[in-house]
């Protein structure tokens, strides 16, 4: 058996792994590479192989550097299965739409300066219609529903708890009379999520592939979220400010949502106004609501007997532009939840323009943001915001709550990695950056040193 890691390695974007197995192809992710325009352009529109020689894709979540490229490996030829659970194929669906949409605004955007220099125009990379085709040939699978995907190739779900739908990918493979279980972990959660299930733990397994995103970091306890979201929160209606968080539209958007609920309905904050803008997040929050399998027993619970964790009295969403661009007018204290949770694009930006001039609002940050965007930058205290070309003093209060993050960090990761039973011969570390994965390389062979533990490179072809 045969691994190319042709994304994702040493880096935590464009997800792609390529399994040559009993002579047939299997591509693990297919996921969109987010970076410089150029180089972007380019490894989202060719593949180091060919797509019609590709026997199946298994996605493991809908995260488009997971997914985004499914698209255009269909139009490049790819006509086999793609193998997803449920929840993954509903959001997928909703997602790669998004993306088609945001890369046909962007490339009228760009034709418009490119038309008056005389020079050619652009085309997006794949459109609304043909997102929706490659979405035929999606095959759904339920958690632990075994299932043949290749010769030799049995293909098993197992909760992942990192978005909704969000698996680890188990492959049970018999390739020249040897019986071997990879597990891929996808993304992996951090446990004690409020809506989804734990990560299932590893049991059996020869080779581990393992993500790192948090490889070297710690996060705050989960159990701190609400004390903190509650503190800033009454912070900022102490100086009738309104409180701003950017926040990824697929995930996070619905975890601030329930933990707001809860915080209303415990007395801890009052039933101020929320708003969810942004048309993505309103899209996902109805598609976690049609799948109820992939939630915790609270949750599942609440669902049945009809409960909203995702609806409450004071709540909007927002799809509409005319409605979003309303809030300007807003008078008082509010919460605005919108995308991109990166300050790089979408609506926020509208709303960090209106609001972070005032010292009384807050901006308050709950996910990731990659070291070159604006959310970085207002992070790490930048005095000054430059939002559409024009800059702007930041005086609004800037707060972080690391606890929300969607991936486990360097302790949870290693615990995962510690309770795994089997021989586990090989493990291989992906999506990091060198530091995280080269470091959490290092205590996975401290932890297991009968196993050979690599740190692939981009192109890199690891026999396992
Ligand atoms: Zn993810």
């Amino acid at each position: 058996m045969k691994w190319h890691f042709y994304g994702a390695a040493q880096t935590t974007t464009g997800s792609r792994h390529l399994l040559e197995v009993n002579g047939a192809r299997l591509l693990i992710e297919c996921g969109m590479f987010q970076g410089p325009r150029a180089e972007s352009i380019e490894r989202n529109s060719h593949f180091p192989f060919d797509p019609k020689s590709v026997e199946a894709v298994v996605l493991s979540h809908a995260h488009i550097d997971h997914t985004g490229a499914v698209p255009t490996l269909v139009k490049q030829g790819f006509s086999g299965n793609i193998y997803a659970t449920h929840g993954t194929r509903d959001l997928t669906s909703a997602m790669l739409q998004d993306s088609a949409h945001v890369q046909r605004a962007d490339v009228e955007f760009l034709n418009k300066k490119l038309a008056k220099k005389g020079k050619p125009l652009l085309a997006p990379i794949y459109t609304e219609k043909e997102a929706e085709l490659a979405m035929r040939q999606v095959v759904g699978v339920g958690y632990d529903r075994p299932m043949w995907i290749a010769d030799g190739v049995q293909l098993r779900f197992r909760d992942a708890g990192h978005i909704l739908g969000s698996a680890e990918v188990w492959l049970d493979v018999r390739e020249n009379g040897r019986r071997s279980r990879v597990v891929f972990s996808g993304d992996l959660g951090r446990g004690g999520h409020p809506l989804l299930r734990d990560p299932s733990p590893v049991e059996e397994a020869d080779v581990l592939v393992i993500e790192s995103t948090y490889g070297n970091r710690e996060h705050e306890a989960t159990d701190r979220i609400n004390e903190r979201l509650c503190a800033i929160i009454n912070r900022a209606l102490e100086r009738r400010g309104k409180i701003i968080i950017p926040a990824f539209a697929v995930g996070r958007t619905q975890h601030l949502v329930y933990a707001l609920h809860q915080l209303v309905e415990e007395k801890c904050i009052p039933a101020l106004p929320i708003y969810v803008d942004s048309p993505l997040a309103v899209n996902a929050t109805e598609i976690f609501r049609l799948h109820p399998e992939c939630f915790n027993t609270t949750t599942y619970e609440q669902l049945l007997a009809r409960h909203d964790p995702f609806g409450m009295d004071g709540l909007t969403y927002i799809r509409d532009v005319q409605d979003s661009i309303a809030l300007n007018g807003v008078e008082g204290p509010c919460i605005i939840i919108s995308a991109s949770g990166m300050c790089e694009a979408g609506r926020i930006l509208h709303h960090l323009k209106n609001n972070i001039g005032d010292e009384r609002n807050t901006v308050l940050f709950v996910g990731f943001a990659a070291s070159h965007t604006l959310g970085a930058r207002l992070m790490a205290g930048a005095q000054v915001a430059k939002i559409f070309g024009e800059e702007y003093e930041v005086k609004a209060q800037i707060e972080t709550i690391s606890a929300f993050s969607a991936h486990a960090d360097r302790s949870e990761l290693l615990d995962f990695a510690r309770r795994a039973t089997g021989p586990l011969e090989r493990i291989a570390v992906i999506h990091g950056e060198p530091d995280q994965a080269n470091a959490m390389a290092s205590a996975l062979r401290e932890m297991r040193p009968s196993a050979r533990v690599d740190v692939p490179a981009l192109n890199d072809c690891l026999e396992l």
